[in-house]
């Protein structure tokens, strides 16, 4: 049976469409776009129709606001290094307690080697944001606001363009890593306060190593890599012009199927969510289930260990996660849920399923067929359930 993928959350598959854009660029058009000659020029007039491209689907009003990076976590860092070395006399960093780990560890980090004082606020257990101690947390002293527009493991949606309104009352940068919003919901960064963006292109149906950082024209910038003129002098080093070609191509494939993302592939999310929280009992939706990611369901099952359902999903030819890939693997519950203050008989139970695109009914048929068995025959075997309260006669509460 075909294997039905649902971890796009975690990388998409390459479009067949990217990749045939990209081809070309190896082999046949391989000049360096800084030579004057006739191989360099062909590449040059390429990378600037890529970078319209881009331009496009985030609504920049320039395109040299865009600067290509290897992907999202190196334009997280430049972002958040880059605010720290021109806003002088300010050396704190307001974040909050459920971004990626491309911020979390570099935060961490400035915090124990260079004592910059970070703010993490916190969400309630919809995952949502503190504003209140957002507000609070900005100060004079505040360098740079860092929140994230889409969670990757939930799917929920923070109101960046208030929170970057906010920052900037109070004259500090906002930076939003957009790594899971761009491509599936619309942006308009012209019209927005947002001074930095950072995106990824493997997220939204491109290339790996490749990604960009959105600068707002007139935002003081210091490059992260130094070296050549190459994108004006602010990240040095040859074009990958490959992944560029191909970042550009899947960013005008994200626009023309942002109708069917809204649509389609929410249907489809919210088909498997329904399913799975009618047929399974003990089940908790993870997120705002309102403000939220139309291809991500975030499901914990009481009493189980995500980790044992995912293996025997695996087993039944279907691919999902129990939160972010660079966390699994461990047994620790994932530091979203954590900050989401989830019941402790839910928190090592999460399942996520993450779609695009490319799936069908037919893979949403396949899961809710297989999972439902999946969970009872585990529960079965789990001490912890067969030890609820409830387990004598009554049914267990249901939480959702
Ligand atoms: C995947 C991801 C990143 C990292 O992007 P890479 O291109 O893999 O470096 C950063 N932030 C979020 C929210 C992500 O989902």
């Amino acid at each position: 049976m075909r294997p039905v993928y649902l971890d796009n959350n975690a990388t998409t598959r390459t479009d067949p469409a990217v990749v045939e854009a990209m081809l070309p660029f190896f082999s046949e058009h391989f000049g360096n776009a800084s030579s004057t000659h006739a191989f360099g020029e062909h590449v040059g007039e390429a990378l600037k129709t890529a970078r319209k491209q881009l331009q496009a689907l985030l609504g920049a009003a320039f395109d040299h606001e865009i600067i290509y990076t290897s992907g999202g976590t190196e334009a997280d860092s430049t972002a958040i290094l880059s605010a720290l070395e021109t806003q002088e006399g300010r050396d704190e960093i307001v974040t909050s307690t459920v971004e990626h780990p491309a911020i979390l560890t570099l935060v961490a980090h400035l915090e124990k080697t260079r004592g910059i004082k970070v703010h993490l606020i916190g969400v309630d257990n919809h995952g949502r944001l503190d504003v209140d101690a957002y507000a609070r947390a900005l100060s004079a002293k505040t360098a740079v606001a860092s929140v994230m527009w889409a969670n990757n493991e939930t799917g929920t949606l923070f109101p960046v363009a208030e929170l970057a309104e906010q920052a900037k009352a109070v004259g500090a940068l906002f930076h939003t890593d957009a790594v899971q919003a761009v491509g599936k919901v619309a942006i308009d960064l012209k019209s927005t306060a947002i001074d930095m963006l950072s995106l990824s292109g493997h997220k939204l149906h491109g290339p790996k190593g490749i990604g960009a950082l959105y600068v707002k024209k007139g935002v003081k910038f210091r490059p992260l890599i130094r070296g050549g003129h190459q994108e004006r002098g602010r990240r040095g080093g040859t074009e990958n012009v490959p992944g560029i070609i191909g970042l550009g191509a899947a960013a005008d494939l994200a626009l023309q199927h942002m109708d069917d993302e809204r649509t389609r592939v929410k249907a489809l999310r919210d088909r498997l969510e329904q399913g799975i929280l009618q047929q399974v009992s003990n089940t908790l939706l993870n997120g705002d289930g309102e403000n939220r990611l139309p291809n991500t369901a975030n499901i914990a099952f009481e009493y189980l260990d995500g980790e044992a359902v995912l293996h025997n999903l695996n087993k039944a030819g279907v691919a999902a996660s129990t939160g972010s890939a660079c966390t699994s693997g461990s047994t620790e519950p994932s530091h979203v849920l954590r900050a989401m203050n989830l019941p402790s008989t839910a928190l090592h139970g999460a399942l996520r399923l993450s779609l695009s695109r490319e799936n069908t009914g037919e893979d949403v048929d396949r899961v809710l067929e297989a999972l439902p068995e999946i969970v009872t025959r585990l529960r079965a075997m789990s001490p912890a359930w067969l030890a609820r309260e409830g387990a004598d006669g009554a049914p267990a509460a249901s939480h959702v």
